[in-house]
């Protein structure tokens, strides 16, 4: 008999909540990660008793009662609601697209009527250009859904930092993630729940793998790949999907970003947690201030300091953390190749934005291992 019914390899959201359900279904798991620490990009380093998020802001939503239900029961969720603001050249714009955005955009807009013409006037352009096809690529899409002012003060410019190529070659899905309102409201997504875990996401991890065996500081592929099977029935695996084949076609592409964080001697630097930098000449994409991501009214005073993170966005080279799958047409071919052979594997699961080279938020990757497990 086998030492374990799974090896998980990657404890980030997919891994630990694949092990959780696994051990609630009375199966032995062990979980390795490389890291020195559990999580993946979900942890949280404390600095001057503020949560930290080390690898880039993460804010749990979904419309899926379930899930939301699910991940409360682990940890619970505090009332953060994401607003991000969009600086463009000095120049604040709320975000997502809502009548608080068109009536700073344009001084004799007031009402969503006149909005709503404004907007309809530019998509016209858009639309024509199209001449009847489908937006084929982020540019024409944005243009389509908000017009030109919009797309160049608030889209172009960070878009193309953050991903380092053109707006006309990018897919356009990136953007549909977006909404565009004609009511004043800046909440960023359109899920009935969201939030932060009251003391942070490792709470949520340790949460998820507690009763689990783990192991950090080691590395799958030089420590476990060639006898796991020895070890274990089945392989969970949620690290990048070409590295597994050792690149046999080739290195799929990733935008990784790294963080400058600091301790400012002030309450309440920029009063949101989130502020994006949309034009080209700030290099960094968004400033993270993470306390007001747990601190709300007076409890932001009550602590004399806080802790910023600037965001810079870069191309992936080994050695690096991969963040963000690439779906563009070269590598989208170059992914589903890979796919192809995960395919084949036996007793093998790719789970989680790496393996599966998909640009996931969190709430899906929970959906996801709930589904699996009730389908076994
Ligand atoms: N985006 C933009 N301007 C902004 C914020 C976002 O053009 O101020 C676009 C950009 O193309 C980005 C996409 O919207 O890649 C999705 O942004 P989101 O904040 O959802 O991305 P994430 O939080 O996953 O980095």
């Amino acid at each position: 008999m086998k030492t374990y019914d799974y090896l998980i390899v990657g404890s980030g959201l997919y891994g630990a909540t694949f092990a959780h359900f696994a051990k609630k279904a009375g199966k032995r798991c062990l979980v390795i990660d490389k890291r020195p620490h559990l999580g993946g990009n979900l942890y949280c380093e404390e600095i001057e008793g503020i949560q930290v998020h080390k690898y880039g802001a993460h804010i749990f939503h979904t419309s899926n009662k379930e899930v939301w239900d699910f991940v409360n029961t682990i940890v619970p969720f505090n009332r953060y609601t994401n607003s991000p603001i969009a600086n463009y050249h000095g120049e604040l714009y709320n975000l997502p697209f809502n009548m608080n955005t068109f009536c700073r955009m344009w001084q004799d807009v007031h009402t969503p009527l006149e909005a709503e013409a404004r907007i309809a006037e530019q998509r016209k352009e858009a639309l024509a250009a199209l001449d009847g096809r489908e937006p084929a690529n982020l540019e024409e899409q944005a243009l389509c859904l908000v017009g030109r002012d919009i797309y160049q003060r608030l889209i172009k410019e960070y878009t193309e930092k953050q991903w380092g190529r053109a707006c006309s070659e990018l897919p356009a899905f990136i953007i549909r993630r977006l909404p565009v309102r004609f009511v004043f409201d800046n909440n960023y997504f359109n899920d009935l729940y969201q939030g932060i875990p009251i003391g942070g996401y490792n709470r949520l991890i340790d949460g998820l793998l507690e009763g689990v065996e783990c192991k950090t500081g080691v590395d799958f592929f030089t420590d476990y790949q060639s006898d796991w099977r020895s070890l274990a029935n089945t392989l969970v695996y949620t690290g990048a999907l070409d590295a597994y084949f050792d690149y046999r076609f080739g290195k799929l592409d990733w935008r990784t970003i790294t963080f400058r964080t600091r301790v400012e001697d002030t309450p309440n630097y920029q009063g949101n947690a989130v502020v994006n930098y949309t034009s080209h000449d700030v290099p960094y994409t968004r400033v993270i201030e993470h306390k007001h991501f747990e601190q709300f009214g007076q409890e932001v005073y009550d602590c004399p300091k806080t802790v910023i993170s600037e965001e810079y966005s870069a191309e992936y080279h080994p050695g690096m953390e991969p963040y963000y799958p690439i779906n563009d047409a070269k590598n989208n071919v170059l992914a589903e190749q890979y796919r192809q052979l995960a395919l084949q594997e036996k007793d093998i699961i790719f789970g989680g934005r790496l393996a599966e080279y998909k640009y996931y938020d969190m709430a899906p990757i929970v959906e996801k291992v709930m589904a699996l497990f009730a389908k076994m």
